[in-house]
């Protein structure tokens, strides 16, 4: 009887194996620094104000009662900061008032000599904030020269008329309180020194356009601070989010990758395994080609039958190689698909990362410009305060 030699089925080829998957996400270019929000300096508060033009001293202010009877030098001694002419018939006055009513004349709110600081906040206060009433630019109004005063019962005739009998008079009919001492020269040459003032290349007028501009820019970096600071908290959230993802990511790749190499060690295994059975398979080739060149007889029969029992079994085997060979096919060909699917993922990481690098650039670039702002801020502030100190030298000439 005739014995077909096994034929050569062996396993099936396998898939083409994919490549592992690299973990390729740059972080070198992840340069972008999570800058610190610009400090918020915006003062709109009176008190901050206040400290900036005046310091932490308060306006000295003092009060003093006596008898009546005789006067007893007890005007209010803010009187004393007045030009010197002015303050001696101030004294002069408030004896007078003193004799005639028994009382001192006073002050409001220590509204005699007014510093060119102190006029600067008041002016700066109602123009930018709405505070108080309106009041001169520093260096435009006599309280700057210690030549008016502020009074309390200003409706008085006494008093009215005894301010008048030593130089002092009312010069602005909507403000009855406030008296100016038009009884010197020194009034003509403050008044000529105002006009001067009032000029427009003068410090007043170029403190009062450094002012403006700074505010002007102030509120503009306030606006921006608060755009920018949103964005970079939108940034910084992002940031977070990608990081997460990336985190999950690479999990996800690390764990493809070792799963990837047990599959290559199988595949590795299963080649062996072939290789052997094909190394069998030649081994019963030649066995039977020794057997078909017996003679006939017993002997060859029993040499058939136990070959045939042999070659059943590496048929079995030859299925069960198969069967393997599907299973690694079918791995692989999923280990195709996952591979895909995380470049994809990888991709769309890129991506992101792209967009918060140029959301990144963009807010160092409004950093950078929000610190110019700041630095003009502060330039125009010491601008201001120049102006201020030039100002107080030109009224104290007077
Ligand atoms: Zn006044």
């Amino acid at each position: 009887m005739k014995h077909p030699s096994i034929p050569k089925k062996n396993k099936k080829p396998l898939a083409s194996k994919p490549r592992p998957v690299q973990q390729k996400a740059s972080h070198a270019r992840r340069l972008i620094k999570k800058q610190k929000p610009v400090k918020k300096k915006i003062t709109q508060s009176r008190a901050k104000i206040t400290e900036s033009f005046y310091g932490a001293k308060k306006p000295f202010f003092v009060k003093e009662f006596g008898d009546k009877s005789e006067y007893n030098n007890g005007y209010d001694r803010t009187a004393q900061s007045l030009h010197s002419e002015a303050f001696e018939k101030f004294v002069e006055a408030d004896k007078e008032y003193f004799q005639r009513t028994g009382l001192n004349i006073d002050v409001n709110k220590s509204n005699a000599r007014r510093s060119i600081r102190r006029q600067a906040e008041l002016y700066t206060l109602k123009r930018w904030f709405g505070q108080g009433n309106p009041t001169d630019r520093p260096g435009h109004s006599l309280h700057n020269y210690g030549l008016a005063v502020d009074l309390i019962r200003t409706n008085e005739n006494t008093l009215v008329e005894i301010m008048g009998n030593h130089g002092w008079t009312r010069e602005k009919p909507h403000e009855p309180w406030h008296f100016e001492f038009t009884g010197s020269d020194a009034h003509g040459r403050a008044k000529n020194k105002i006009n001067d003032l009032k000029k427009s290349n003068s410090p007043t007028t170029k403190w009062w356009n450094a002012m403006d501009n700074k505010f002007k820019k102030e509120k503009e970096l306030e606006s921006r601070t608060e755009t920018y600071e949103l964005q970079l908290s939108d940034y910084n959230a992002g940031f977070d989010e990608y990081d997460e993802w990336e985190k999950l990511y690479t999990i996800d790749v690390n764990e493809f990758n070792a799963w990837y190499k047990e599959l290559e060690k199988d595949l590795v295994a299963h080649n062996q395994e072939v290789a052997n059975h094909d190394k069998l398979v030649k081994q019963g080739n030649t066995w039977l080609a020794q057997i078909e060149a017996m003679e006939e007889g017993d002997a060859k029969d029993r040499e058939l039958a136990e070959y045939d029992d042999w070659k059943a079994r590496m048929d079995r085997d030859f299925d069960i190689l198969n069967g393997n060979a599907d299973t690694i096919d079918a791995d692989f060909a999923w280990a195709e698909g996952r591979a895909l699917e995380l470049d994809n993922e990888f991709t769309q990481l890129e991506e992101r990362l792209v967009e918060l690098t140029e959301l990144g650039n963009s807010l160092n670039g409004e950093f950078d410009a929000l610190k110019v702002l700041e630095e003009e801020i502060k330039n125009l502030e010491h601008k201001a305060d120049a102006l201020l100190n030039e100002l107080e030298v030109l009224v104290q000439n007077i």
